[in-house]
């Protein structure tokens, strides 16, 4: 049987991976998460104390870093050198860190690579950036998700309140904010709706409601 890719792309905090999860559980495809794929370089440096702002250092450094993708139930674990660091990627910091070192061709002719090579051993459903206008341009179905900034840093201060933290609001849509313009502004693969990606907003939408319109979408493609 053919693979079938969907691409779903968007701004930081608009649900791309809780929905993609959903959708792939439902397919029965692989969810791959590109963006813990830029985290994971942005790990890599801090640990060994590269400067995220120097491009040179960086585009170096990462050649050293072996990185591996393994799924466990359908939950995608991420490697460094052979340490799972799924977890510790995740910090604000590390994403604020991998937003700078996305800005490198370096480190993405090595992350693209990876990903298309993921989505032609099977069918998957891929979330980023640069999804459906760089990595999988044949993309069966495309989703551009996106939410207002003000929905988008509710949700991450829920997030983190969840996870026992005590954060600020205002300086969760200050990140939020920088890191929409960085993404959206970089001269490689900036984030940017492909002309034939479908554009949904998920601002008052339920998960559930974006899923079944995904799936929706899915069967009619
Ligand atoms: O999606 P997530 O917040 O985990 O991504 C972290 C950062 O990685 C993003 O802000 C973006 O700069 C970068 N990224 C990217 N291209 C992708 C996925 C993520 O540039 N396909």
């Amino acid at each position: 049987m053919k693979n079938v890719n969907i691409a779903v792309d968007g701004p930081a905090g608009a649900g791309k991976s809780s929905i993609a999860k959903l959708v792939a559980a439902k397919l029965g495809i692989v969810y791959v998460d590109t963006g813990a794929m830029y985290r994971t370089m942005a790990y890599g440096c801090l640990e060994n104390g590269i400067d995220v702002d120097d491009e040179k250092a960086v585009s170096t450094g990462i050649m050293d870093f072996g990185i591996e993708i393994a799924y466990e139930n359908g939950t995608q674990n991420i490697f460094l050198d052979k340490k799972n660091v799924s977890t510790d990627i995740r910090q604000e910091k590390i994403g604020n860190a991998a937003s700078k070192v996305a800005r490198y061709t370096a480190v993405r002719e090595r992350l693209v690579a990876l990903q298309r090579e993921m989505a032609k051993k099977q069918s998957v459903i891929m979330d980023g950036r640069d999804i459906g206008t760089v990595v999988l341009p044949d993309a069966e179905l495309k989703i551009y998700l996106t939410a207002s900034v003000d929905v988008r840093a509710d949700r991450r201060y829920k997030e983190l309140v969840e996870k026992g933290e005590t954060p600020d609001l205002d300086e969760i849509k200050k990140d939020i904010e920088a890191r929409d313009y960085q993404d959206m502004n970089r001269d490689v693969s900036p984030l940017k709706k492909a002309d034939d990606a479908v554009e949904v907003d998920t601002s008052n939408m339920t998960i559930d409601e974006v899923v079944a319109e995904i799936c929706s979408l899915y069967e009619k493609c």
